[in-house]
């Protein structure tokens, strides 16, 4: 028997079903294949940070693969072209992958399992439930947070899997180092990727800084370490698995204190999971304009408007601060999120799915549920009861920056800019085809 285990969003041995379950093969191939840039928008390859943190946590993985005698082969292209190509250089008798909501990713297992004579195996891993412990098939998979909530949150959060003891033997081949990146985390908010970092993180976070019970008051803060736990880097990347975050949770709660707000961290991971699976049931409708509704959002789209966005150069100094330390630094806070998405559509009238692809490129902790079912949300395309979000950007200034300590950091007041004006006509054609 020899196995083969693409890693996507689960860059670490621990709690991973997928590669527990090689543990009788005769020999293992670990293989990552770095993320294909986004044909559309001028949104090409992946921005500085997310490649950097994307790098850092592959060194990682090669590191603790290689201390129990494996070994990690890092490749360019589609999985469709390469991993068919090393199932016969190799002889490989099977192929694992853990599950990810993503259409794209399903398209490739889906092609994978048609193509290929030997079993491609689906294993959960990513999230709090499996999705038979859920009380609902997708299918009936509540269209808004709140009732899906109430019907998950007392569920057994299953304990995560003990360290693997031994993994078999990686077959002989060239496994290249994988080069550092040429970019540094952003000294302004350094967060440095692989497992140790946000085993780093969690401990600080929830046990030595105690800031887990303070945590509902202080999480709308715009910068992160500040007020909110930044676990989604790791979460995102699979450095961490949910489960583990979720019991470091229930762990404090039972060993110290248990309050509104050690509760409303698991709360979050629940909006998490929400999304996760919200996105396997919505499939491609997920990056559709009207998302499920079938209604498109009206936009009058302006490249120059889009283009002042993402470069942090609008008329918003809270805005420009947000975009600028998003590209610096490959994060976000969720408010900051919220003010940001709120304002090209709102202000700027922008198409939401072109925000979407910017922070995909950009963040360091995309995620395909989260992000589209996010910028849905606001757009009011997707779960908000309320049908979208339009934040104040003053009243958001002066709430959460009121001494403008977070736009002067990062550079928000900009020489003002003259308004554009769109030709109604111009935008959307026939944007479901698109
Ligand atoms: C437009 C928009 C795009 C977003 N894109 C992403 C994305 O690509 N990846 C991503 O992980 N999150 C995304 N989010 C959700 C949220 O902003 C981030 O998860 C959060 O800011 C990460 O910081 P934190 O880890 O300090 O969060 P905390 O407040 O400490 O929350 C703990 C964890 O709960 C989860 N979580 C918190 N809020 C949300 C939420 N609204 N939706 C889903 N999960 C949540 C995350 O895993 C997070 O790490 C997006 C939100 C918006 C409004």
């Amino acid at each position: 028997m020899r196995h083969l285990h693409w890693f996507r969003s689960d860059l670490r041995l621990n709690d991973n079903p997928a590669l527990a379950s090689h543990a009788a093969s005769d020999s293992l191939l670990c293989l990552y294949l770095m993320p294909k840039p986004k044909p559309w928008c001028n949104l090409t390859g992946i921005g500085p940070q997310r490649e950097r943190f994307l790098r850092e946590s592959l060194i990682a993985l090669k590191n603790d693969l290689q201390q129990m005698g494996q070994d990690l082969l890092v490749l360019e292209g589609s999985a469709e072209l390469v991993i068919p190509h090393l199932v016969e250089r190799f002889a490989i008798t099977e192929v694992s992958v853990s599950d990810h909501p993503g259409w794209e990713e399903k398209c490739a297992v889906d092609y994978l399992t048609d193509k290929l004579d030997i079993p491609v195996q689906v294993h959960r891993g990513n999230t709090l439930f499996g999705e038979l412990d859920l009380p609902m098939t997708l299918d009936d998979l509540p269209l808004v947070f709140s009732p899906f909530r109430r019907k998950v949150e007392k569920l057994l959060v299953r304990g995560p899997r003990p360290a693997l003891s031994h993994l078999p033997a990686p077959p002989s081949a060239q496994f290249d180092d994988i080069p550092l990146s040429n970019n540094k985390p952003h000294p302004g908010l350094p967060i440095p990727g692989g497992r140790a970092a946000g085993l780093r993180r969690v401990k600080q976070f929830i046990f030595d800084d105690e800031a887990i019970t303070t945590y509902k008051a202080t999480r709308n803060c715009l910068d992160g370490f500040d007020g909110s736990s930044t676990f989604s880097p790791w979460l995102a990347n699979g450095n961490l698995s949910v489960r583990e975050v979720a019991h470091a949770i229930f762990d404090f709660e039972r060993e110290n204190t248990a309050n509104e707000s050690t509760y409303w961290l698991f709360f979050e991971l629940l909006w998490r999971e929400f999304f996760y699976w919200r996105a396997q049931a919505d499939g491609k409708s997920l990056f559709l304009l009207s998302g499920k509704t079938g209604k498109p959002r009206r936009s009058t789209f302006e490249p120059r408007n889009f283009a002042r966005w993402c470069a942090g150069d609008t008329n918003h100094p809270i805005v420009n601060a947000l975009m600028r330390q998003l590209v610096a630094t490959g994060w976000m806070s969720n408010r900051g999120r919220q003010i940001v998405a709120s304002c090209l559509i709102n202000e700027l009238d922008g198409d939401w799915r072109f925000g979407a692809a910017f922070f995909e490129k950009h963040l360091i902790d995309y995620d395909v549920g989260s992000n589209y079912g996010n910028w849905q949300y606001i757009a009011g395309v997707g779960s908000d009861p309320r049908g979208g979000r339009h934040f104040n950007l003053e009243k958001q200034t002066a709430e959460h920056d009121p001494e403008g300590t977070f736009v002067t950091k990062w550079g928000g007041v900009r020489p003002l800019q003259p308004d554009f004006i769109t030709d109604a006509a111009d935008w959307p054609i026939d944007s479901e085809k698109i």
